[in-house]
């Protein structure tokens, strides 16, 4: 609403179209019923007061009439004065109310109690609140003294108002109660009309709910699509640098390892966005198996050992005795994104010194117990002022980062969200120039059967040698790359092109596994695995089939996992047999 109008403004319906809201129009209606009535009441009551010659009464009435209409006028030149001029006109009615009584007629007649009730219903339509209720005490105070106090005080005052008898004062009366019908109709219009803009803001906000939630679904299915688009040729060209290393000349090795780190970058990158985007979504969920965690954090050690050591850092690891033969419930591949975030972080901003994983036990707790994570190092350290930004999706310590050292600003976000699923906050310790220190404390459960840790089997291909795998697969770069890097592990390879040319394959000759794309032309992996399911040959129908795909969405685990359930119950099949790569 406008704070200011033309001073020749004498319309009221231009503040009301101006005015959005339903209760605030309904204000202005009856501020201006008060006024108009009580002019015209006064109109009435003139001729009579001039025949009578009751002097005091004209001149009480000549006031009341300028005062009102400089009320009007104000109200249409400042819109915003209106609760002002409410009190004042509340206020005047108090004194109307307490003059009659104490002064003027000295009796509680019909005016009065119509000018309580008045004063009552205005505060609280006008004013409201302890305001009102301050009022409307005010106006009802002087007639309940004047009833206790009658027979002692005030004996002599005459109950009954000579004016009441009068056309004039009949007519007063009978717009007194018109008046009163009138603002309850003007509040309660509001009321509705405020009700039914209620409703209609409800209705648009549970379909913009759904248009948000349906705009959140497509973002993730983009995302899950996109992810597909960019991995597939990604590990096209991650797997022939890699091919093309065994076979290249010294001086091209070189190139092939800068290829390979760039495009194991931006597969990082991808990775990175893919899994914000996850945890913006609320789609990740915590799994719960049993840990080690001293295996676990021996393992995110031997993944950096090589980063590290490429840097000239001393990577330590510092593990509590008293964890050894303790495991956990907790889930293992998230809690190692967290750690191997932070020492990641910590190897690549640190230029020389060390870089420090510890654990320790804080407390047990019968059957969970507390556990301290610190990762350190002894690098660039953060500023103070950026300590707290670090941790915002695409933020970094200084602007000269991306520059120097790479990144996108996500891999601290992603700690912090996954943090708050193990029911944790993370806290930095950091000065410029002389290192950080990342901690975090976990409550986890503590699994009470005694596991045994299974000793790391190296990898080994050399098993592989000898076995004849089909390759269900539409794209030209996957089977190229799949065949060379089988064909290095003396694998046999054939062919299909999509589901039903393997399940023709499959009718011809026996396969040991089977490399099953899910989507593909003429028939899909999903249906061709049913398909193959169903075999009459038991040898043929229960070959280990491997799901191949670049897709992250979750639909698409679920669907396998309904699949495998699907052909579990049907068959005499192992869940085993069927894994998603
Ligand atoms: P990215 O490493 O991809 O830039 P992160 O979210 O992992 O994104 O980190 C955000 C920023 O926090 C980094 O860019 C860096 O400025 C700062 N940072 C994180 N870890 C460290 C560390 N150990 N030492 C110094 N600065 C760090």
């Amino acid at each position: 609403m406008k704070e200011q109008l033309s001073f020749f403004n004498f319309s009221l319906k231009k503040i009301l179209d101006l005015e959005p809201d339903s209760f605030k129009r309904a204000k202005y209606q009856i501020v201006f019923t008060i006024i108009v009535f009580s002019i015209t009441k006064a109109l009435i009551v003139l001729p009579f007061v001039i025949k009578y010659h009751q002097h005091l009464q004209l001149v009480r009435i000549v006031i009341i009439v300028v005062v009102l209409l400089a009320f009007a006028k104000i109200i249409l030149y400042r819109p915003a004065s209106l609760l002002v001029i409410s009190h004042i006109m509340i206020m005047m009615s108090l004194v109307t109310i307490w003059s009659n009584l104490f002064a003027y007629v000295q009796a509680i007649n019909v005016f009065t109690i119509q000018l309580i009730f008045l004063a009552t219903l205005v505060s609280y339509y006008l004013i409201g609140g302890i305001q009102a209720a301050c009022y409307s005490a005010l106006a009802i105070l002087p007639a309940i003294y004047y009833l206790l106090a009658r027979h002692t005080v005030f004996a002599h005052i005459n109950m009954a108002s000579q004016e009441v008898n009068s056309t004039a004062s009949d007519a007063v009366v009978v717009l007194n109660f018109v008046s009163f019908l009138f603002i309850h109709y003007l509040y309660y219009r509001a009321f509705h009309k405020n009700l039914r803009e209620k409703e209609a803001l409800n209705l648009q906000l549970q379909s913009n709910v759904i248009a948000l939630n349906a705009l959140a679904e497509s973002r993730s299915l983009f995302l899950s699509t996109m992810s597909h688009e960019l991995r597939t040729p990604l590990n096209g060209v991650i797997g022939m640098a890699y091919l093309l290393k065994d076979t290249a000349l010294e001086e091209q090795k070189d190139k092939l390892n800068i290829l390979e780190f760039s495009a194991n970058n931006l597969l990082s990158v991808i990775n990175d966005v893919l899994d914000y985007n996850k945890s913006e979504l609320g789609k990740i969920e915590l799994e719960a198996v049993p840990v080690s965690l001293p295996e676990l954090l021996k393992k995110i050690h031997s993944g950096l050992e090589l980063r590290a050591a490429e840097k000239h850092l001393d990577l330590v690891l510092e593990i509590d005795a008293s964890l050894e033969n303790i495991w956990v419930i907790t889930d293992p591949t998230r809690l190692t994104q967290i750690i191997f975030n932070l020492a990641g972080n910590a190897i690549k901003f640190t230029d020389e010194g060390m870089v420090k994983i510890k654990i320790t036990l804080h407390e047990l707790l019968g059957d969970k117990a507390i556990f301290h994570f610190c990762i350190s190092d002894t690098g660039i350290g953060i500023a103070e002022d950026r300590q707290q930004a670090i941790f915002d999706p695409f933020t970094q310590a200084s602007s000269d980062t991306t520059r120097k050292y790479g990144g996108t600003g996500l891999g601290l976000a992603i700690v912090k969200r996954l943090l708050s699923l193990f029911d944790s906050t993370i806290e930095l310790e950091s000065h410029s120039g002389k290192g950080s220190v990342f901690k975090f404390p976990l409550t986890l459960p503590l699994c009470q059967t005694q596991l045994k840790v299974v000793a790391e089997q190296k990898a080994d291909a050399s098993y592989l040698k000898g076995l004849k795998l089909l390759i269900v697969e539409d794209n030209r770069i996957n089977v190229l790359l799949l065949e060379k890097l089988l064909s290095k592990w003396e694998v046999e390879t054939v062919i299909a092109w999509n589901g039903q040319e393997a399940i023709d394959q499959l009718q011809l000759q026996y396969f040991d596994c089977i490399l099953m794309d899910i989507h593909m032309p003429v028939m899909d992996g999903y249906t061709a695995t049913t398909s193959i399911r169903a075999l009459a040959d038991q040898i043929k129908a229960n070959v280990p089939i491997i799901a191949i795909t670049a897709s992250v969405s979750d639909q698409l685990y679920a669907k396998i996992r309904w699949l495998v359930c699907k052909i579990m119950c049907t068959s005499h099949f192992s869940p085993n047999n069927c894994l998603i790569s």
